[in-house]
């Protein structure tokens, strides 16, 4: 994104940056409860960046006949995400933030469960055992800003805080000080088993 002193959104899609419309969500419950960002990572194939599989995931465009195996095990699958930031920063929306992405699955948030109907998602290109890019830290700050100038977010936490025992993501190497240091909500605590 350039020049982002103002965020400007249109019907929950930011404007400083490419759209690739998605057709998996859902209405949100509470288009006035947005309260939770959500961090992952994904690679695809495994461990690769750059191949466009992501972007195709996400517009289901996997098909039966990919080269790659893993891919191929893909197909029937329907995920989405609101943002992804690829390893140079180039930041993509698949779904607007005032639906829900199908990001989160199985989760629970402070005792509340199904996060994916009040959170936003944010993939970032990468996997659990390798650093995150410059580029990303800086481009994931400014999207962070932009969300929080519209939804009234209360934590940024990952998917490995609200799926524990089951997701991995963002992972050991992301590094939430860089957030906690620029005063971002950052609740990293695990929020697993359901309370109450
Ligand atoms: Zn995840």
């Amino acid at each position: 994104m350039h020049n982002m002193q103002v965020a400007q959104w249109t019907d929950g899609w930011l404007q400083q940056c490419n759209h690739l419309p998605s057709p998996n969500f859902a209405p949100r419950s509470d288009i006035n409860d947005v309260s939770v960002v959500v961090l992952h990572n994904i690679s695809l194939p495994p461990f690769q960046y750059g191949q466009g599989a992501v972007q195709r995931l996400f517009t289901n465009q996997i098909t039966s006949t990919e080269d790659d195996i893993f891919l191929r095990s893909l197909t029937a699958l329907r995920v989405s995400s609101h943002f992804f930031v690829e390893r140079d920063g180039k930041l993509t929306q698949f779904v607007s933030c005032n639906a829900a992405a199908y990001q989160a699955g199985v989760s629970c948030f402070k005792g509340r469960e199904g996060c994916n109907d009040f959170s936003i998602g944010i993939e970032l290109e990468g996997c659990d055992f390798e650093p995150y890019t410059a580029a990303q830290y800086a481009q994931l700050t400014v999207l962070l800003r932009a969300i929080c100038s519209v939804y009234p977010i209360q934590a940024v936490t990952g998917h490995e805080h609200i799926a524990p025992g089951r997701k991995t993501d963002p992972g050991h190497y992301f590094q939430w000080d860089n957030l906690r240091n620029q005063d971002l909500p950052v609740v990293t605590d695990y929020q697993w088993p359901v309370v109450g």
